[in-house]
Order: C-alpha cells, then sequence, then structure tokens
C-alpha cells in the first residue's frame, strides 16, 4: 500500500485528521467516535501526558498542568510551562501532532509518515516554519502547509477547474479570518485576506453568560460569576445554550444548586429567546462584516464579483451569522459540508493531489430544497398600507446537511384563535404560492389568549426523506404532529451522480426563485398515535383565510419581507404615476433601499411608512 498523505486541521480549539478514502475525504474519528480532538494538552495528577478531551476536562480544575490555545503562541521565541517543565510551543503543537497521527495510524493499520497541515492565511514565515518543526518533531514529513480557506476552498472544488473566486469566511471558538481565493487551473491563490484574531464563539458565550448572570443577580441579588465554580458551570451552561439557540427559538437554561443564599440551595432556570441572544451579538457579527469589506477592498472586488461563499467554523451554525452574511453579500452561502471539518478534509485533498490520486467532489446528504410553513405577513405595519400576503417562512434551508432538526416560533394572529392551520411546503420563492404544498393539519384546543400567542413548529426531516412536523403552543405545551414519509420524494439519495450534481446545482443558484411543479399530492400520516389518516394536500395558493400565524420574531426579518414587498408595490404603482409622483417614488424607494442594506430598521421602518404614505395615495389617485 502507497504511503498515505493525512490532512490536519491544527486549531486554536480542536484539530482533525483526514484522509481520501474511496475517492472521498474522510476524517478519521478517535476511540470515543467523535472526529474532534480538542487542542489541549495537559498532565493528569499522576504525571501523565493527556491530549484532547482528558486535558480540556482538567482545565478548569488544573490550569497549572494544562495548556489550551496554543497555536497563538506558534512562532513566538517563548516558552509554556506544563506542570515542572518548560516547552516551546512547538512541542506542545508535536503533542497534538503526535496524537493525530497515531489516531490515523491506528484507523489504517499502519505507520504514517506525512502530511499535509493547514495555518491561517495570515501566519508569517516564523508561525510556518514553527507548524513545519511541530511536524517534524511528531515523526511526520511535512510536505506542504496549506493556507485554511483554500483547503475549505478546496474541499468545495477538488477539482479547480473553472477560475472562481470563493470568499472563506471561518469563525471559530477564538478567533475569526475571511479570506478570499481565487482558484484556477488547479492553482489556489489567496487574494486577500482579514480577520480579528481576538473574536469568536467564546465571545458569543461570555455575552449571554453575562446576560444570565445579571437575571440571575436581579432575582437573587447574588453573583454568579463571583465564585470560580458557579462561573465554570454558567460558562458552560451558556455555551451549550447557544448551541441550542442555533436550532430552536427558545431554550431553557437549567442549573441545580448553583448558588447559596442563607443556607437555601439556589437554582438556575431561565428561558432565553433566540432574539434576546440575536440583539446581543449583532455588533460581534457586523464586526465580522468590517473585517470582510476590508477583505473585497484589498482584493479590490465588489460583492457580486465573489462567486462562492464557503463557511467555516462551528460558530457559522448561528443562523444570524450566515444571515447577515448573505444579505450583505446578496448570495447564499454554502454550508453542505460540516464547518468543524471541511478544513481538514481540504487537506486531505491537498494530499491526494500531491501523491497523484484521483479525488471526487465530496458528497453529502443535503436537502435539496428548503422546507417550511405558509404564514402571514403583517399587513398593517406601515400606518394604513394594509396589504396583508401570505407568505413561505423557511424552517430547514436548502442545502442543510441531513437529518436535521429545526424550529421556528411564529404567532396567532386573533383574539381567542383556537386554532391554526400548519401548512407546509417546499421550495425557494418568498411568495408561498410558487412553492410546492407538502402537507397541511390542523392544531386546535389552543388557550383563548390575546393574538401573539406563541406557536413553536418544528421540522425534522431525516436522510430517508421522513419530515415530522411537529406544532407546540409554547404555553401550555399543547401539541400535535404529523410524519410525511416521502417529503424528499426527489431525492434519490444512492444516486451519487446526482447527489454531486445538486452539489453543484448549489454552487450555481442564488437567489433566483423556483417554480416548483405541483403535480404530486402527498399522503402523510397523522401522528398522533389515533389514527391513521390520509389527507389531501392542500392546493397552491388555497385556504387564504384564516386560522393562521404569523412568522417572527426575529428582528430586521420581518421588516425586511415587508419593505421588499413594498418595493415591488412601489415599482408597479410607480409606473402609472405623474412624472412629478415619480420623482418623490424613486427618492423614497431609494431612502428604503439603503435602509435596507445598512440593516437600520429604525430607518426602515421610517422610510417604508414614508413611501407608503405616498403609495396610499397613488394607489387612490
Ligand atoms: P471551531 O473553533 O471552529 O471548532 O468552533 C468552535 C466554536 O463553535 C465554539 O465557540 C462553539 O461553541 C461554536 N459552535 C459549535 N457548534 C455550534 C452551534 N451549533 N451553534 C453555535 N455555535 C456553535
Amino acid at each position: 500500500m502507497a504511503d498515505t498523505i493525512i490532512g490536519i486541521d491544527l486549531g486554536t480549539t480542536n484539530s482533525e485528521v483526514a484522509i481520501i478514502r474511496d475517492g472521498q475525504p474522510f476524517v478519521i474519528p478517535g476511540e470515543d467516535d467523535d472526529p474532534i480532538l480538542p487542542s489541549f494538552v495537559g498532565l493528569s495528577d499522576d504525571g501523565k501526558l493527556l491530549v484532547g478531551k482528558p486535558a480540556r476536562n482538567q482545565w478548569s480544575l488544573a490550569p497549572e498542568r494544562t495548556i489550551k490555545s496554543i497555536k497563538r503562541k506558534m512562532g513566538q521565541d517563548t516558552k509554556v510551562s506544563l506542570g515542572d517543565k518548560q516547552f516551546r510551543p512547538q512541542e506542545i503543537s508535536a503533542m497534538i501532532l503526535r496524537a493525530l497521527r497515531d489516531r490515523a495510524a491506528k484507523f489504517l493499520g499502519q505507520d504514517v509518515k506525512k502530511a499535509v497541515i493547514t495555518v491561517p492565511a495570515y501566519f508569517n514565515d516564523a508561525q510556518r516554519q514553527a507548524t513545519i518543526e511541530a511536524g517534524q518533531l511528531a515523526g511526520l514529513e511535512v510536505l506542504r502547509i496549506l493556507n485554511e480557506p483554500t483547503a475549505a476552498a478546496l474541499t468545495y472544488d477538488p477539482k479547480q477547474t473553472d477560475g472562481l473566486r470563493v470568499l472563506v469566511y471561518d469563525l471559530g471558538g477564538g478567533t475569526f479570518d475571511v479570506s478570499i481565493v481565487h482558484t484556477e487551473g488547479g492553482v489556489v491563490e489567496v487574494l486577500s485576506s482579514n480577520g480579528d484574531t481576538q473574536l469568536g464563539g467564546d465571545d458569543f458565550d461570555e455575552l449571554l453568560f453575562n446576560l444570565i448572570r445579571d437575571r440571575f443577580k436581579q432575582e437573587h441579588d447574588i453573583d454568579l460569576g463571583a465564585n470560580s465554580t458557579s462561573h465554570a458551570r454558567l460558562l458552560r451552561a451558556a455555551e451549550a445554550a447557544k448551541r441550542r439557540l442555533s436550532d430552536h427559538p427558545f431554550t431553557k437554561v437549567e442549573e441545580e444548586f448553583i448558588a447559596e443564599k442563607n443556607g437555601i440551595a439556589l437554582h438556575l432556570s431561565l428561558e432565553i429567546s433566540r432574539l434576546d441572544y440575536e440583539n446581543l451579538i449583532i455588533p460581534l457579527i457586523e464586526k465580522t462584516m468590517d473585517c470582510l469589506q476590508k477583505s473585497l477592498d484589498d482584493a479590490k472586488l465588489t460583492a457580486k464579483q465573489i462567486d462562492r461563499v464557503v463557511l467555516v467554523g462551528g460558530s457559522t451554525r448561528t443562523p444570524l451569522v450566515g444571515q447577515m452574511l448573505e444579505d450583505r453579500l446578496q448570495r447564499p452561502a454554502h454550508r453542505e459540508i460540516n464547518p468543524d471539518l471541511c478544513v481538514a478534509m481540504g487537506a486531505a485533498v491537498q494530499g491526494a493531489i500531491i501523491g497523484g490520486d484521483q479525488v471526487g467532489a465530496v458528497l453529502v446528504d443535503i436537502t435539496p430544497h428548503s422546507m417550511g410553513i405558509k404564514c402571514l405577513t403583517e399587513g398593517d405595519l406601515f400606518g394604513g398600507f394594509s396589504d396583508p400576503s401570505f407568505r413561505f417562512a423557511a424552517i430547514i434551508h436548502r442545502g442543510t446537511p441531513l437529518p436535521a432538526s429545526r424550529s421556528e416560533a411564529f404567532r396567532t394572529v386573533a383574539h381567542n384563535q383556537e386554532k391554526v392551520e400548519i401548512d407546509i411546503y417546499q421550495g425557494e420563492s418568498e411568495d408561498v404560492r410558487r412553492n410546492h404544498p407538502v402537507g397541511m393539519f390542523l392544531i386546535e384546543g389552543l388557550a383563548k389568549v390575546p393574538a401573539g400567542n406563541h406557536i413553536v413548529v418544528q421540522l425534522d426531516l431525516t436522510l430517508d426523506g421522513v419530515l415530522k412536523v411537529t406544532a407546540k403552543e409554547k404555553a401550555t405545551g399543547l401539541s400535535k404532529h404529523v410524519t410525511i414519509d416521502n417529503a424528499l420524494a426527489r431525492f434519490e439519495r444512492d444516486d451519487r451522480d446526482a447527489a454531486s450534481s445538486r452539489l453543484e446545482e448549489l454552487w450555481q443558484q442564488s437567489f433566483e426563485e423556483e417554480d416548483f411543479d405541483s403535480d404530486s399530492e402527498e399522503d402523510f400520516e397523522e401522528g398522533d398515535g389515533e389514527q391513521n389518516t390520509s389527507i389531501e394536500a392542500s392546493e397552491e395558493g388555497s385556504s387564504a383565510s384564516m386560522p393562521v400565524l404569523e412568522a417572527g420574531p426575529r428582528e430586521g426579518q420581518r421588516e425586511a419581507v415587508q419593505a421588499r414587498a413594498l418595493l415591488e408595490k412601489a415599482e408597479k404603482l410607480r409606473e402609472k404615476a405623474a412624472p412629478e409622483d415619480q420623482k418623490d417614488v424613486d427618492r423614497l424607494m431609494q431612502n428604503v433601499r439603503v435602509s435596507l442594506e445598512d440593516r437600520n430598521w429604525n430607518g426602515l421602518h421610517a422610510a417604508c411608512n414614508a413611501l407608503a404614505d405616498v403609495l396610499f395615495y397613488l394607489e387612490d389617485a
């Protein structure tokens, strides 16, 4: 067997090792089945060397015997202490590399000697040299030091046949990097790179930590940050809550016996909405957008000249990150390949290219269409300009790896609304009538409360195309679900060629709308266990009457949809208007567009109101 060249992502927080198996990159799992090796090195209390999870687990208890984030020190003429010994940064990195090399050797059943190792694009010569040295210390011949964004671009396009400009947005735990790479004739060139070495998911955790800490202090007058144990517990709970909020609109943070007051144990039990969390992190994401703009400026490119956007790093799982990025660049971002693993995969691809091996496009199981429900757009938002319309609220977005489980919150629109109709669609158009109906059901017996009753709709989509849709009244827990067996009827996951062309298609498509044929009616079963009723899928565009749900709440999203609808309306009315009115409409439309682009929601509201006023007059004229 020829020497295998392994690909290593030597990360600040986590590291991985990948190989090419059957023409596909494959990230090798550890003994615990987890492909991620935390980049922690430590000494146990009896002096044994620990690498990975055991070292991470002891970090908060024994920081003097544990080293994290050694990558930040690579290339520096410094030493770090581990127990009573001193080590250079490359020696610590070598321990991580050694663990990865052993992992690969064990998996392959043969020794491994050659590697490609990735580094950030901004690493200087000293940092690259230190990485090579670390590899050598770990018994590896480092065939290539590869830039991380290049690795990510390679994973998405191993053949590199076409001249593409790829923007790689990499938001990890501790750092943010954005790079623009150009692939042409087998050569990948980094056109520009920018970033912030002090910005990442850890900062998101800290903001959430502060929010929980403040609320607990308000309630109990106790500072959970003051005691190191409760501090550590709360930080871990905040990180876990952050992850859950990526998939759900609300989450509960619960920690028993987190503090004590007057001899009485206090428990933490707090609900956090995604909206609250997103409002906290907007300024941090805005910061990444500034870096992105600088990167574009340095490459002398505009957003329009970017062909593809690729997401890397665990923090890009935060929906708002992808959303703000797509808003800014006006094109979809690719998140099909696991953002934690794609750099290691790209390193393995580079290894195979060096070794002369064949690598195919990476195949992943994704949903080829967005899945969501019909809901009402608030019609009367802009002072009397009433145009309520149904729209499609995607819950699982196109390109999401399967299996996927996501939920979103919606609100009832009427007082004492006792039932809502959940109409499930697949497609990409904001106008639900242009999408493909998949099924519908009613949830009845809701509490008699004012409009705005939260209904959480959860979609669980399996690899086999089985879609479970659950609607739950948040306040009471009343819920109902249906299971649709053939939700991805057109998605033949065993067909590798089809899968690869789907990926290709995804890359090519931007925000254009698709028309879906509405030929098939799909049967589905009620999942409450009592009945097995076959119900016809609703007709396209039908049942535009109550009972309905309203989308929300997500800052800006609803306003943006409203504003775009208003602009469309203005476009039409403008044509029939007198020249002097046209000028007014143009100016007001421009104001709306600017506010939209700047994500200035207050300004947008005012601009829309002003435009709506004129349209109201034009409509009547
Ligand atoms: P990385 O450095 O690329 O391994 O990214 C690690 C960061 O990603 C940490 O801050 C994690 O908390 C964060 N992360 C991992 N999964 C998620 C998720 N589902 N939603 C939001 N952040 C996540």
